[in-house]
């Protein structure tokens, strides 16, 4: 079970992630895009940060919500509408709601991986965000299938992630900015799947799942 607190707590901390990854982001980004994926994330949850406070007693389709409008009004570039998307399919999904089952958590995935695909139209591959996203939402789904808890399940997501992350490098970007590069695009991590691995982590610790000790930069 996760909590509409515990919901409140992840999103107020991804702001300081973000922070302490907005350099490593950029520089990731000036490999393959043009520099500013670190800046548009900061710029991003720094305003959700300030909204964050109107919310706390508000249900998590509302926080949600929140964080989609935030998200789509303050980021540039691909990332904001991607972002945004992803957020308003889970307020969608959530409206009224307090708390989330292990079902609605399997539900939190399916919708986000919904809003990547509806706004961006990229398959698994692409070099993208959805190439973190996608195979984190599959191994959490078969986690909870195989009856393990929300933190254990948690766990597996996350690296799945991490390892969706790291196989973005030999992949040839087909979609954003990166695809104008074809083949020179080889050779580098995608930054918009290094930051989807961010705000799982950050999830993960917000719920105490071991996760690993040190971020990504
Ligand atoms: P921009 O590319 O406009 O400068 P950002 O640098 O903030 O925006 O974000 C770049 C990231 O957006 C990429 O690393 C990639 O993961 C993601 N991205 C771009 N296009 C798509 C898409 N169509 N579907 C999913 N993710 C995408
Ligand atoms: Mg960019």
């Amino acid at each position: 079970m996760v909590t509409q607190q515990q919901i409140w707590h992840w999103l107020q901390s991804v702001t300081a992630v973000i922070e302490e990854n907005k350099d490593y982001l950029t520089e990731l980004d000036a490999a393959i895009g043009d520099a500013d994926h670190g800046i548009n994330m900061s710029r991003g949850f720094q305003k959700v940060l300030t909204q964050l406070p109107s919310v706390f007693d508000q249900d998590i389709g509302t926080i949600f919500k929140t964080v989609s409008m935030t998200l789509i009004s303050t980021v540039g570039g691909a990332s904001g509408p991607l972002y945004g998307t992803l957020f308003l399919k889970l307020s969608a999904a959530f409206a009224g709601k307090w708390e989330l089952t292990d079902q609605d958590m399997v539900m939190f995935f399916h919708a986000a991986v919904d809003g990547i695909v509806t706004r961006g139209k990229a398959q698994l591959g692409d070099k993208t965000m959805l190439d973190a996203l996608l195979p984190a939402s599959e191994a959490f789904q078969d986690a909870i299938v195989e009856g393990l808890t929300t933190e254990k399940a948690l766990e597996v997501a996350i690296n799945a992630a991490e390892l969706g992350m790291k196989n973005t490098i030999p992949l040839i970007a087909k979609k954003g900015r990166a695809s104008y590069l074809g083949e020179r695009s080889i050779n580098h991590q995608d930054p918009g799947a290094t930051s989807v691995y961010l705000l799982l982590l950050t999830l993960g610790q917000t719920l105490n799942v071991s996760t690993p000790m040190t971020l990504t930069s």
